[in-house]
C-alpha cells in the first residue's frame, strides 16, 4: 500500500469474490442476490431484483460484506496510526545525536479474506445494460436499470 496521509478518511471499495461477484441483500425483502462487478457502474442506487426497492447501494451490503469491511477499515486505522507514531518519533529524535530512529518499513497487515458470496441457482444478462446477475428464481428486474427481467421459457 503506498503511504497515504489520508488513509482514514479513503473510500473503501468492496472488491468482488473469486468468481468475481458482489452480494447484495434487499434493505426491504432482505432477499439476496449477486451481481458481476466487471458488468456493474457503480451506480449509487440499486433495484432490489425481486421486490423492486430502490435505494443506496450501500444499504444493499450483506451482512459478510459489513463485516468484511469493518475488518479492512480497523487494519487501514491500525497502519495509519502506526504510521502517525513513527513519523512522530522521527521527528522528535530528528536532531538527537544520542537516539537514532529509523523508520521501519513493516509489512502490512495480513489483509482479511474476502468471504466468497453464496451460490444461486439462476442467472441473468440484462438485455438493456449487459448488467450480468444471479438470484434464486423469481426475479422481477435489473438490479441496475430495473429493466424487467424476461424469464427464458425452457
Ligand atoms: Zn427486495
Ligand atoms: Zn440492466
Amino acid at each position: 500500500m503506498m503511504s497515504n496521509d489520508n488513509i482514514i478518511t479513503m473510500q473503501i471499495a468492496l472488491p468482488p469474490d473469486a468468481a468475481g461477484f458482489i452480494g447484495f441483500e434487499c434493505p426491504s425483502c432482505h432477499r439476496y442476490f449477486k451481481v458481476v462487478a466487471a458488468t456493474f457502474t457503480g451506480s449509487a442506487e440499486v433495484n432490489c431484483t425481486y421486490c423492486g426497492h430502490e435505494d443506496e447501494s450501500e444499504k444493499f451490503l450483506t451482512e459478510a460484506e459489513v463485516d468484511y469491511l469493518k475488518r479492512v477499515g480497523a487494519g487501514n486505522a491500525i497502519e495509519q496510526l502506526h504510521g502517525q507514531f513513527q513519523d512522530m518519533l522521527v521527528d522528535t529524535f530528528r536532531n538527537s545525536s544520542n537516539v537514532k530512529v529509523t523508520r521501519k518499513q513493516h509489512s502490512s497487515p495480513t489483509a482479511p479474506t474476502r468471504p466468497n458470496e453464496r451460490e444461486l441457482p439462476q442467472q441473468n444478462t440484462c438485455s438493456k445494460c449487459a448488467l450480468v446477475y444471479a438470484f434464486d428464481s423469481e426475479a422481477k428486474i435489473c438490479p441496475q436499470c430495473s429493466t424487467p427481467v424476461v424469464q427464458a421459457n425452457l
